[in-house]
C-alpha cells in the first residue's frame, strides 16, 4: 500500500518529538543514520512506563505467564529452524538510473505512458549499448522528458552522446515497475533478507556467522522446555520476552514505524491442541460471538484462546489511552495467513500515515516447537498425567477419532516440512500414539507487540492544539499532549509560586522530595506560572502541583494545602499536602 510523502501532522510531531527530547535521530551530529532513532530523556521515561504497564500486566499480574530475557545473538541453527534464514526476505528493487532502493511491494501504483528503448549508441565513438530501459511518464507530458532521463541512463553506461534507438510507446496502468520520483524503470524484484548478519569470534567466515535476532520469540521457543521445567507452570501457560530485535528494512520509513533496530513486546502462550481438550474435558469451547470470551475455562479450544488475547490486548490499550475507537482489527484473510498459522488479527492503530500494524495476534498451531523439535532433535513435547488417565477412560471409537486428528495434522505438518513421506507416516503415527501415554506438541498463541510503534501511536493520539488569546488580544497555539497518565513520562510538575520567595522555594522543595520517591516529580520555578504549564503540558505531564502563600499560612485554613492543576481542562483544586501522594499514585500508576 502507498503511503502520502508528506504530512503535516507527522511533521508537527516529528518536530515536537526532537524539540523536547522524545525522540532524536540517532548519531544526529554525523548526519543519522537511516532507520535507527534514540529515545531523549521524556521519550526514554516514556517507553520505560509502556514496557513496565505490558510486563505487570502480561507477567505479574497473572499466574499463568513468566518473564525470560534471552541473548540477542543465538545459535544460528534457530534461525534456520525458524525459517528466516530461507524465507525472511523483502521484494526489493533499485532506480536503474539513481540506484535508490525500493521495496517493490510498496511502491504506489502509477499510470502513463511508458517509453521503452532497445539501447543506444554513440556514432562518434563507434560504440553502443544493448540494455533494454524504459521512463514512465505520466499522461500529457511531452516525450522528450523521457528521451532526456533515458539519455542520462545510457550515458552512465558510457556512451557520452547517446542516440537513442528502437523508441517504443505503451500505455500502462498500475504499475509499480517505475521509480515514482523520476519515471526510471526500477530492476527486477528480488528477495532481500532482513537479518543483519555478524561473525562471532575472531574468525570472519561463514562457520562462524550468526544473526542479531529479528524478533525476540524464537528465544522463547527454544527455552520452552527449560523454563516448564523450572517454573512450575504447565500448560496453557505463556512465557513473555521483550527486547531489542533487528531488520535490515529495505525502506526504513514513517519515523520511528519502520525502524532498522527497535523493541518487542512479545507472548507465546502455550495451549493444549483441541484433541486434547477434549480427551480432557469432552467437548471444547469454541467463540459464541464477538467480544472478550471471560475468565480462561479448561474446556477452551485455540479459536477462544485467540479470541481472549485479541481481547486483552485491545484492553491494554484501552487502559494505557488507545481507545478501541482509534484502533482497527484486521483478520487475515485465508490466502495471508502464514502457512503455520490457523488465524491471525492485525490490531491496526490510525497513524497520521495511514492506518498501520501495531500488534499481530497469531493461532501458530504447533508449528514453531515442532520446527525446534526436529531440528535440536531434542524432544519438545510435554507429558500430561491427566491426559494418561483420561485417554484411558474414552470408548475406543473416540480414541481413533482424536489420535485419528491429531495424526493428521502432525503428518501435514511433517510433509509441509519436507520430512520424506514413509518417515513422516511413522512418525506421524508415533505422534499420535503418544497422547494415550499423555503427550502432546503444544500449541500457541502468540501477540506481538511494537514498543517503538507503540511510543509512535501513543505520541500520535496525545497530540493536540489548543488557541489562547492573552489580555491584550494576541492568540497562541500551544500543543498539549494529553498522554493517559500511566505513560506520562513526567508524572506531576512542582512549582512554588515565585522563585524569589525563600520560603515558598523551600515549601515547594519539600513537596518535590515528597512525590520524587514515587514517580517522576519535575521542579520547576523559572518563569512565570503560565509558561510553567505550558512546558509541562507540552511534555504531557497531567498534574502540576503549585505551592503559594496559602500553602504557607497565609489564609490559616488552607495552611500546608496546594493547588492542583489538571492538564486537559485546566480545572484546578485544592488538597492538602498530606493526601497528595495517595491522590497522585492513585491516577499515575
Ligand atoms: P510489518 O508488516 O509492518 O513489517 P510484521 O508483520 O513483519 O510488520 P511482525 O513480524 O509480526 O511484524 O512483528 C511484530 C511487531 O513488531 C509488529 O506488529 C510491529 O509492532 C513490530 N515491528 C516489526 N517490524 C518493525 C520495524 N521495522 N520497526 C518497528 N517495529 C516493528
Amino acid at each position: 500500500m502507498s503511503e502520502p510523502r508528506v504530512n503535516e501532522l507527522m511533521e508537527k510531531i516529528v518536530s515536537l518529538c526532537k524539540r523536547r527530547g522524545f525522540v532524536f535521530q540517532s548519531s544526529e551530529i554525523y548526519g543519522g543514520i537511516n532507520g535507527f532513532w534514540d529515545y531523549g530523556p521524556l521519550g526514554a521515561e516514556l517507553k520505560r512506563n509502556v514496557k513496565e504497564l505490558w510486563w505487570t500486566s502480561m507477567t505479574r499480574r497473572r499466574d499463568d505467564v513468566v518473564g525470560l530475557e534471552a541473548t540477542i545473538i543465538m545459535h544460528p541453527q534457530i534461525w534456520r529452524a525458524s525459517g528466516h534464514v530461507d524465507t525472511f526476505s523483502d521484494p526489493m528493487c533499485d532506480c536503474l538510473l539513481t540506484r535508490k532502493r525500493f521495496r517493490a511491494d510498496q511502491i504506489e501504483l502509477q499510470s502513463g505512458t511508458a517509453y521503452h528503448y532497445t539501447g543506444a549508441r554513440d556514432t562518434a565513438a563507434g560504440r553502443a549499448v544493448t540494455e533494454p530501459y524504459a521512463v514512465l511518464l505520466p499522461a500529457g507530458k511531452p516525450p522528450e522528458s523521457a528521451r532526456k532521463t533515458a539519455s542520462e541512463f545510457y550515458r552512465l553506461r558510457g556512451l557520452a552522446q547517446p542516440e537513442l534507438e528502437g523508441e517504443r510507446m505503451e500505455k500502462v496502468e498500475n504499475s509499480q515497475r517505475f521509480n515514482p520520483d523520476n519515471g526510471s524503470l526500477l530492476t527486477e524484484p528480488r528477495p532481500f533478507n532482513l537479518m543483519f548478519k555478524t561473525y562471532v569470534g575472531p574468525v570472519a567466515d561463514e562457520d562462524n556467522v550468526a544473526y542479531l535476532r529479528p524478533e525476540t520469540a524464537q528465544a522463547i521457543f527454544v527455552q520452552f522446555k527449560n523454563v516448564a521445567d523450572t517454573s512450575r507452570q504447565k500448560v496453557p501457560f505463556g512465557i513473555a520476552q521483550m527486547g531489542k530485535a533487528f531488520r535490515n528494512e529495505v525502506t526504513p520509513r514513517n519515523f520511528t514505524f519502520r525502524s532498522r533496530e527497535f523493541e518487542q513486546m512479545e507472548l507465546e502462550f502455550f495451549i493444549q491442541p483441541d484433541e486434547v481438550v477434549e480427551a480432557l474435558c469432552g467437548t471444547v469451547a469454541t467463540p459464541s460471538g464477538p467480544g472478550h470470551p471471560g475468565e480462561p475455562q479448561r474446556n477452551w479450544g485455540w479459536q477462544m484462546w485467540h479470541q481472549y488475547w485479541v481481547e486483552e490486548r485491545i484492553r491494554f490499550y484501552d487502559a494505557i489511552g488507545l481507545p478501541r475507537t482509534t484502533l482497527e482489527e484486521y483478520w487475515q484473510k485465508p490466502e495471508e495467513l502464514a502457512h503455520y498459522a490457523r488465524a491471525t488479527v492485525d490490531l491496526l492503530f490510525k497513524f497520521p500515515f495511514g492506518t498501520q500494524e501495531l500488534e499481530g495476534i497469531a493461532a501458530r498451531s504447533d508449528f514453531d516447537l515442532s520446527q525446534h523439535e526436529r531440528f535440536s532433535g531434542k524432544s519438545q513435547g510435554v507429558f500430561d498425567e491427566d491426559l494418561r488417565t483420561a485417554w484411558g477412560k474414552l470408548p475406543e471409537e473416540r480414541r481413533q477419532e482424536l489420535s485419528g486428528r491429531y495424526h493428521d495434522a502432525r503428518l501435514k505438518y511433517l510433509l509441509r516440512a519436507g520430512v520424506p513421506a514413509e518417515q513422516a507416516a511413522k512418525d506421524a503415527r508415533e505422534d499420535a500414539d503418544g497422547l494415550a501415554k499423555g503427550q502432546y506438541m503444544p500449541h500457541v498463541i502468540e501477540p506481538s507487540a511494537g514498543v517503538d510503534r507503540l511510543i509512535l501511536a501513543l505520541v500520535a493520539n496525545a497530540y493536540s492544539e489548543t488557541t489562547t488569546t492573552d489580555e491584550k488580544g494576541k492568540t497562541e497555539v500551544r500543543t498539549v499532549m494529553r498522554f493517559h497518565p500511566t505513560v506520562a513520562p513526567v508524572k506531576v510538575g512542582v512549582f512554588p509560586l515565585l522563585k524569589n520567595k525563600p520560603e515558598l522555594v523551600a515549601k515547594a522543595r519539600e513537596v518535590h522530595g515528597l512525590l520524587r520517591g514515587d514517580m517522576l516529580a519535575f521542579y520547576d520555578e523559572a518563569g512565570a506560572i503560565g509558561r510553567r504549564y505550558a512546558r509541562q503540558d507540552e511534555a504531557g505531564t497531567p498534574f502540576c502541583v503549585t505551592i503559594d502563600f496559602d500553602t504557607l499560612g497565609e489564609t490559616p485554613a488552607l495552611k500546608d494545602t496546594v493547588t492542583i492543576r489538571h492538564r486537559d481542562d485546566g480545572r484546578q483544586e485544592r488538597l492538602s499536602i498530606a493526601a497528595l501522594k495517595d491522590y497522585l499514585i492513585a491516577r499515575v500508576r
